[in-house]
């Protein structure tokens, strides 16, 4: 029936991506649903998954016969074959509402991937190196996109935002960011950056909003 596979999730490529999720979704109890083309790749998830088939997901016949038209949430986790990730996102699309995320590897692949009106597309290595770049660059230490326009950085307080109480600084104005928390020096805690708060050049600060903004605003020191 199709409520006995509701909490299921089918994920469609067991590449690096597709493998390490599936992986990661089975060791929290998830009953994953895995289909590769590859009989290889197959064979390496028969003992980790509730059900690894080989299949060519393009094919909608394989897709109902896997289980995949009861299944809410699907991930297509197919890279490098444009044209298999574009024909398996049309084909679950057509199996009517449910919960999709798709994996792209170039802006061009995101592009058609949202065009063809999949709700959640992902680019892993474009995120993750954004975000690498942060890092090594060292002014901020820790990136979490949220969106494409929407990103939480943790970072330190440029020193004209400190000493003086949040309120009093205009920073939503200024420089269209938020601070949302802070922790102070050697604290174990977040706090939440009410008004009333003031920074020290020593606290930590988790800023949100645009990439460019937040960027701009952790770079005011330097
Ligand atoms: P990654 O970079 O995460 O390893 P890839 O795009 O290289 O991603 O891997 C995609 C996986 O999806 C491969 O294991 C490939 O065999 C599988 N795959 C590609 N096309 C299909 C398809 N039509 N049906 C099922 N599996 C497919």
């Amino acid at each position: 029936s199709p409520l006995a596979k509701d909490g299921a999730v089918a994920v469609i490529g067991l590449g690096r991506f597709g493998g390490s999720l599936a992986r990661e979704l089975a060791e929290h109890g998830v009953e994953v649903i895995g289909v590769d083309r590859d009989e290889s790749v197959v064979a390496e998830f028969a003992d980790v998954l509730a059900h690894a088939s080989r299949a060519d997901a393009t094919d909608e016949v394989v897709l109902r016969q896997l289980g995949i038209d009861e299944v809410s949430r699907v991930v297509i986790a197919i890279g490098s074959d444009l044209e298999a990730s574009i024909l398996v996102a049309s084909r679950i699309l057509k199996l009517g509402n449910r919960h999709i995320w798709a994996k792209a590897i170039s802006e061009t692949h995101a592009e058609i991937l949202h065009q063809l009106g999949i709700g959640n597309v992902i680019s892993p290595e474009n995120d993750m190196g954004r975000r690498l770049a942060h890092l090594i660059r060292g002014h901020i230490s820790d990136f979490l996109p949220i969106d494409e326009d929407f990103v939480l950085a943790r970072t330190t307080p440029p020193v004209r935002t400190t000493d003086v109480p949040l309120a009093s600084l205009g920073l939503r104005t200024r420089y269209d960011v938020t601070i949302v928390a802070f922790k102070r020096r050697g604290g174990t805690h977040w706090g939440i950056a009410d008004r009333d708060v003031t920074l020290y050049a020593d606290d930590e600060i988790l800023v949100a909003g645009s990439p460019k903004k937040v960027e701009a605003f952790s770079e005011l020191d330097k």
